[in-house]
């Protein structure tokens, strides 16, 4: 039984997928969560109002995360709020499929700066309140395609690999002040990031995944859940993959 109590969280891009399956994991262990969300506010307050019928406290955030004095804003509001931040989670990510001849520059800014430019934003206004306490846990949201690379989506690879090596450049520089911070890789999970996947692609994919399926984003969430914990207060620096098996 993972406890999280007395802990506060803000997870980014948690009005739906991934994101929000870990808001609501960190929720039940009892931490207090900051649910962010760039535009759908309606379905960020549908995870705040599920964790508060749960018994949990939870407060929806909107901020671009690509947008540095709008997640200065959001950090500052949301530790104000849960008096002072423990655990933050980069979780927010697009995807896009362009063929490296075919890539513009802007898309390729536009991927990197939600998935790398984000996580540097938020880590940087969320490091300052975690050292406050000398405790605190950083989960990046990385993804397999930033370990084995992806076709047309070379943006999206490059700006998951570069997460990694900001998760481990952060293990380092923080370990110090009891701070960890660890990277999770899912492999294809069903969300509407993948929503638009033709089914030659997602067959020829399920065949690859030793386990013959896609995972849930509720499969994603625990290992979050525990790596934000006391538990795995002696973990730091890591890539884990939640992928069936297809990156082994
Ligand atoms: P999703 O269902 O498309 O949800 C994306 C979330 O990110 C939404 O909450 C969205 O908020 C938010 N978001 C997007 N841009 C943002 C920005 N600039 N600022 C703040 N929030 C922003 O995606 P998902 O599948 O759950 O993916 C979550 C993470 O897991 C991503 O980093 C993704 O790369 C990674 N991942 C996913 C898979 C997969 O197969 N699904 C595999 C490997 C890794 P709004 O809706 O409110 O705009």
């Amino acid at each position: 039984m993972i406890d999280l109590s007395g802990r506060t969280a803000l997870v980014t891009g948690a009005s739906r997928g991934i994101g929000r399956a870990i808001a609501l994991e960190l929720a039940g262990a009892g931490a207090a969560v900051a649910v962010n969300y760039r535009e759908r506010a309606d379905a960020a307050e549908e995870v705040v109002a599920a964790i508060e019928d749960d018994g949990g406290r939870a407060m929806a955030l909107q901020a671009d995360v690509t947008d540095l004095e709008a997640v200065q804003a959001m950090v500052k509001a949301a530790a104000g709020e849960m008096d002072g931040l423990d655990i933050l989670v980069n979780n927010a990510g697009i995807i896009a499929d362009d063929y490296l001849t075919f890539m513009k520059p802007e898309r390729w800014r536009e991927i990197i700066a939600v998935s790398l430019d984000g996580a540097f934003h938020c880590t940087k206004a969320g490091v300052r309140q975690m050292m406050r306490g000398r405790w605190g846990r950083i989960v990046n949201i990385s993804s397999d395609a930033g370990l084995m690379g992806d076709v047309a989506r070379a943006h999206y690879a490059a700006a998951k690999a570069g997460l990694l090596g900001l998760t481990k450049s952060t293990a380092r520089e923080l370990a110090g002040q009891g701070i960890t911070c660890n990277a999770v890789a899912p492999g294809i999970i069903e969300t509407e990031l993948i929503a638009d996947m033709d089914e030659g692609r997602a067959e020829a994919m399920r065949e690859l995944i030793p386990l013959g399926r896609f995972g849930a984003p509720e499969e994603v969430a625990p290992l979050v859940a525990w790596l934000c914990s006391d538990a795995a207060g002696y973990v730091t620096g890591q890539v884990i993959s939640v992928d069936g098996g297809l990156r082994m």
